[in-house]
């Protein structure tokens, strides 16, 4: 059965497993056919068509043809293919263009997730803010050309000024536990992938990113998430930078335990890749937990996230029923900042059944934690912060 998730505030629910449409580019009618009908028997519920060519937005339409319904399109608003290259425009003219094209060649009348695509840079928000390019996504949103405008990043410090001024309702966002590692904002996904083979990546969490997906679970902001698989590194042994290669449910579970995360988009080239990655779905979860395998790096190298919760629930059962990780995903959010602890933060605190100071400080959870954290004191500090 397919698990859904509410994307933010949009009022709309994805599946947890999403379609990446990446591997129906350059390929015939019949493969879209194939892994979009593979993909909707499957429950899946969201897919996004970042491609900006004639062929393969034609093929996806004619995929879609009279069940457009279900399945929900997250479509960029500057992906163009000029050239005849894949290719960035941060032009008005062209990205409208592209855009009716997208409508056009899905035969669709909606996109319910309009991305402003590839924000990476300063720059490049500037020159979307700067060209109308973000008032022309309201004013589709307003029209119901889309049902939400949102965006594509992969640079959290962009991210977060997109959600700070509030352009955006969603964001489609790369997350594995490599680049979570990463402390410098690399606003190039290459130079990203090439670091999950570094052995220099520090072992902790960045502040930067653990701290945008707190933002947004207090604003509503929904996550869609890419690169789940560091470009498929995380499953190799030899690519990985961790001791073990990780698996695919481990992958996405990791993405889905982060706070705000609605949906992981998997690209697949066949209805088997599209069984694959729903075969999470399936998996117990000792298959989906990915703690031993991000615990620590290859030569033996300790302290993968040490000290920092990442939200696994290796630490269960608690004698006192506390759900330890729901628990540190408030009280992160409320230490953003302690003096305006967002409402979501206390509400969705006071729903669990058993509380911070519930703990009766025996210590089990701490036995276990593959990360060192110190549940105990957070435990005190969410009594103290949140009640
Ligand atoms: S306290 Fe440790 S084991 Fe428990 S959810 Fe956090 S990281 Fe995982
Ligand atoms: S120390 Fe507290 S949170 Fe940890 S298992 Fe014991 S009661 Fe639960």
């Amino acid at each position: 059965m397919m698990i859904k998730r509410p994307v933010g505030k949009t009022g709309m629910e994805a599946s947890v497993i999403g379609l990446g449409g990446e591997h129906l580019d350059n390929r015939p009618r019949e493969a879209a056919d194939e892994v979009i009908g593979a993909a909707i028997d499957s429950g899946i519920n969201i897919m996004d068509v970042f491609m900006p060519g004639r062929e393969v937005r034609e093929n996806i339409g004619a995929a879609l043809k009279g069940r457009r319904d279900k399945i929900m399109i997250q479509g960029a608003i500057g992906s163009v293919d000029l050239n005849e290259q894949y290719d960035i425009s941060r032009d008005l003219a062209v990205c409208k263009r592209y855009f009716e094209d997208l409508l056009r060649f899905l035969k669709t009348d909606y996109i319910d997730f309009g991305l402003l695509f590839y924000l990476d840079t300063q720059e490049a928000v500037n020159a979307v803010y700067d060209n109308g390019i973000a008032a022309y996504a309201a004013g589709l949103k307003k029209s119901g050309a889309i049902r939400a405008v949102g965006a594509s990043t992969h640079n959290p410090d962009m991210a977060k000024r997109l959600v700070e001024d509030g352009v955006v309702d969603m964001l489609m966002f790369s997350i594995n536990p490599a680049f979570d590692m990463m402390p410098d904002n690399r606003d190039d996904i290459g130079r990203m992938i090439d670091g999950i083979n570094s052995s220099a990546l520090p072992g902790r969490m960045d502040m930067k990113r653990a701290e945008l997906y707190r933002l947004c679970e207090s604003r509503g902001v929904g996550i869609t998430v890419m690169k789940s698989l560091g470009a498929g590194k995380l499953l190799s042994q030899d690519h990985t930078p961790f001791a073990r290669a990780m698996t695919v449910p481990q992958c996405v579970h990791y993405a889905l335990t982060r706070p705000a995360v609605a949906s992981v988009l998997v690209g697949c080239a066949s209805a088997g890749e599209v069984e694959e990655a729903v075969k999470y779905l399936r998996v117990s979860d000792a298959e989906r937990d990915y703690s031993a395998a991000v615990s620590s790096f290859k030569e033996n190298r300790p302290g993968g996230f040490k000290g920092s919760c990442v939200y696994c629930n290796h630490c269960r059962p608690c004698p006192a029923g506390i759900d330890i990780a729901a628990v540190h995903k408030y009280l992160d959010m409320a230490l953003l900042d302690e003096k305006n602890i967002p409402e979501e933060a206390v509400r969705k605190y006071g729903e669990l059944e058993a509380k911070g100071s519930d703990c009766i400080e025996c210590g089990n959870c701490e036995s276990r934690c593959p990360f060192s954290v110190s549940v105990i004191s957070d435990m005190r500090r969410a009594a103290s912060l949140l009640g």
